[in-house]
């Protein structure tokens, strides 16, 4: 039986394939402990970050993303910045303790400046009080550092896959996807003092069981803050779409998502995790379901709707309309009725962080 297991200090990579292969009982022993877990160190509140995709300009071509630069289909859009603000405004008056800003990979004074001036004007609207969290891929140290300077306090910068031979397999082999890369962005994010996420996705083609136990142990070897994972979903206009015979269905990249995200909590029991919006991709509770697992943070989708449509990472991607009253309050009622509470007002820096400080 896993009793043992789920009651150890520690998980080595048996234990984590053992965990992700459980079904039935002990799936449900599984989820039951991540809950404990998630009682005990990060609490019943869920935070709530406003997310607005400021750009969905790339000039990357990641092969699983429908806004990869390679798509002529996607209407590209920069989000003025006045509007961008307007967002801001609406979810610091609903209470909202942080903001998510994320876009497409750029890099160039033009859009260095426009991110600064999104910062610099929700610092502004909110008397400096707003967590703010960044994801706009990578960018050197002192880009990093400029924005950190400007009021972002935690950035959210993807792995995808920690095995560096599929992070090949999903990523063309050039400067732009290099692999080293990626893991120096991570380590230049540390140096410049934000709160630093990470993540991968659930299912990928290629991708094995023992793949995702590397990357939870991967996350615990970077001493990260905060994760968002979720499933691979396909997008048709990419090149990962040919592989589509090989992925698992939704629902079970879906389950085995939600098996992650208790594994990690039990392993990493004081960081933040988000449930992600991929994991609503079937069934709008999807979110909620996150939450049971072990997951404590949300990121409702704030941008403006005449854009949203723009910002397709895979295909039906979900949307709740935040801004209607009706489809919040129902939002609100269900992370209620699921045992959690809403932590208004608070930036929700993950306990881990707290300590990590402190030492
Ligand atoms: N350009 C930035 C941030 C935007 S993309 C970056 O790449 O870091 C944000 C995340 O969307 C990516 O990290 C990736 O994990 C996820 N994503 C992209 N395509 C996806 C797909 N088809 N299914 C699920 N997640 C996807
Ligand atoms: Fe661009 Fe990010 Fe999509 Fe890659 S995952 S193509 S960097 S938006």
């Amino acid at each position: 039986m896993i009793d043992d297991i789920l009651q150890q200090e520690q998980l080595t990579k048996p234990d984590i394939l053992r965990l992700l292969e459980c079904t039935g009982e002990e799936e449900k022993k599984l989820f039951k402990r991540s809950d404990e877990v998630r009682k005990e160190y990060v609490g019943n509140k869920v935070y709530l970050r406003g997310l607005v995709e400021i750009s969905n300009v790339c000039s990357k071509n990641c092969y699983y993303c429908g806004i990869r630069a390679g798509n002529r289909n996607v209407k590209r859009y920069t989000i003025p910045e006045a509007d961008v603000l307007s967002a801001v405004e609406f979810a610091y008056n609903q209470g909202f303790g942080s903001m998510v800003f994320q876009s497409g990979e750029q890099s160039g004074n033009g859009f260095t400046n426009y991110v600064g001036n999104v910062l610099r004007g929700s610092m502004d609207l909110s008397e400096g009080t707003l967590g703010i969290t960044l994801s706009c891929g990578e960018q050197s140290l002192d880009v990093y550092r400029y924005w950190k300077e400007l009021g972002a306090r935690r950035y959210l910068l993807r792995i995808e896959a920690s095995n560096q031979n599929l992070y090949e397999k999903l990523h063309p082999m050039d400067d732009k996807h290099s692999y080293y890369n990626r893991l120096e962005s991570l380590s230049n994010l540390r140096i410049a003092g934000y709160q630093v996420g990470t993540g991968i996705m659930i299912g990928l083609p290629f991708q094995t069981l023992e793949n995702l136990a590397d990357d939870l142990l991967f996350m615990q070897s970077q001493d990260i803050d905060m994760v968002g994972m979720g499933p691979y979903v396909l997008h048709r206009d990419t090149p990962l779409y040919e592989h589509r015979h090989h992925v698992f269905p939704l629902k079970d990249r879906i389950n085995l998502s939600l098996k992650m995200i208790a594994i990690l909590r039990i392993l990493m029991k004081d960081i933040n995790i988000a449930s992600t919006t991929a994991l609503s991709a079937i069934d709008p509770k999807g979110k909620i379901l996150g939450l049971k697992a072990g997951a404590n943070v949300i990121m409702p989708n704030i941008t403006p709707s005449r854009y949203t449509s723009n910002y397709n990472l895979y295909d039906n991607k979900p949307f709740i309309d935040i801004y209607s009253n009706t489809s919040r309050l129902k939002f609100e009622e269900e992370i209620h009725e699921a045992g959690f509470s809403v932590g208004y007002g608070e930036w929700g820096d993950s306990p881990h962080f707290r300590k990590r400080m402190a030492q």
